[in-house]
């Protein structure tokens, strides 16, 4: 079928809830995507951070396809050796607790808010309150709608969750000043993913810590876009000074399939029991296998290494170009800050055209996510589609 007919379809049958870019892909293998006209493309997003091993990763269609064929679904009422096996490996990696499945990172969340409350109600709160920045992004259910102030306040939607309040971001005082006894939870992101790749700074991931120490609430870090290599470590928080009680994760979690994870550490690992939480689909056979062949490709000793050395190269030859004011994030999670009078849509849809899939999250700054198995030629060839496009 040709662009413009999918296009016809789409716009008369799917809701109108986003804005697509005009292209339909069709294949895609490691770094590179390809259209249904055949056009190759470098794809430094990958599907917003889904797509990290690479597309189509060998490992995980290998690990998918003998799955696929031998069982798909039995439902969380009986044991799967995969589910058993991707908790504690998750586990074993991070916070050392429980691990609850979900389909979305939206999902994980709303396990996270759940265990908040709980063990905010068994210290004796009535009215659990969960504190994030501004610019926070913990996805679109109302729970976790409620914990994102850039989208929460449409009154459209309304009403809204009650229990939730925001402070300027990475505004350490402010943040201290709002968790009081009430609070169950600090819920940050390690590096604002949505709002335009902004990292949380060493001072406010401490502050949020020692409150939430000091009132007995939870700690909770979102890695649902910053975790499983991203920024060069294996969870985000391990180059921060702080540790959570609890992360989420999902996004790049099942290689392209949907997966979320809650983890969390000794703290909350007990808080939810048998009838507070379930999902039909999570944690089901397919998708834990295509996770666990995600986590033995980035458990590879060379990839983190990789992440970080492409991340400062990537980093470089960005920051080396008329037209960029500059480069936020770490390891290769990296928003490029554009100077006053580049238009960040048109130019991203320049670098379309070029064959470059950015993300551009606000006017001044496009969003890079490339495949952590990006190779070093690449990088090359990205810088130079985008200093092409700069002096266009
Ligand atoms: C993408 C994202 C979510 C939501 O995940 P979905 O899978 O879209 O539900 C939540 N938090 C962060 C930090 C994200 O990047």
């Amino acid at each position: 079928m040709s662009l413009e007919a999918t296009r016809a379809l789409d716009e008369r049958y799917l809701m109108r809830t986003y804005k697509r870019a005009p292209v339909d892909f069709v294949r895609g293998e490691g770094a590179l995507l390809w259209d249904a006209d055949g056009r190759e493309y470098l794809d430094f997003l990958t599907g917003i951070s889904v797509s990290s091993v690479g597309h189509c990763n060998p490992r995980v269609v290998a690990a998918v396809s003998e799955q696929v064929g031998r069982l798909m679904h039995v439902s969380n009422l009986f044991y799967t050796e995969g589910m058993a096996r991707l908790a504690q490996r998750l586990s074993e990696s991070s916070l050392g607790g429980r691990v609850f499945f979900s389909n979305s990172g939206t999902e994980a969340v709303e396990c996270a808010i759940k265990i908040a409350r709980k063990h905010a109600h068994a210290r004796g709160v009535a009215e659990p309150e969960i504190v994030s920045f501004e610019g926070d992004f913990h996805g679109r259910s109302y729970g976790a709608l409620a914990a994102t102030p850039g989208l929460a306040r449409s009154p459209a939607l309304g009403p809204m969750l009650p229990g939730f309040r925001s402070v300027p971001f990475n505004d350490a005082e402010a943040l201290r000043a709002a968790v009081g006894p009430s609070t169950a939870a600090v819920m940050l992101e390690p590096i604002q993913g949505e709002a335009g790749v902004y990292p949380t700074s060493e001072a406010a991931l401490l502050a949020a810590r020692k409150a939430c120490d000091e009132v007995g609430a939870l700690l909770v870090l979102d890695e649902i876009q910053t975790g499983l290599g991203r920024t060069g470590s294996l969870w985000a928080y391990e180059q921060t000074p702080v540790r959570p009680d609890v992360i989420t994760s999902a996004k790049a979690l099942g290689g392209g399939l949907p997966i979320g994870a809650c983890i969390t550490g000794p703290l909350a690992a007990d808080v939810l029991e048998p009838g507070d939480h379930g999902s039909t689909f999570a944690g089901a056979p397919v998708a834990t296998a295509a996770a666990l062949a995600v986590l033995d490709v980035v458990a590879e000793p060379a990839l983190l290494r990789g992440v970080r050395e492409k991340g400062t190269a990537l980093r470089a030859g960005l920051e080396a170009l008329d037209g960029v004011r500059g480069v936020r994030g770490r390891g290769l999670m990296l928003g490029v800050a554009l100077e006053e009078g580049v238009d960040g849509p048109a130019l991203g849809a320049d670098l379309l055209g070029r064959g470059l899939v950015v993300n551009v999250p606000r006017p001044d700054t496009i969003r890079l996510l490339p495949p952590l198995v990006v190779e070093p030629a690449q990088i090359e060839r990205a810088v130079g589609l985008f200093a092409e496009s700069l002096v266009r």
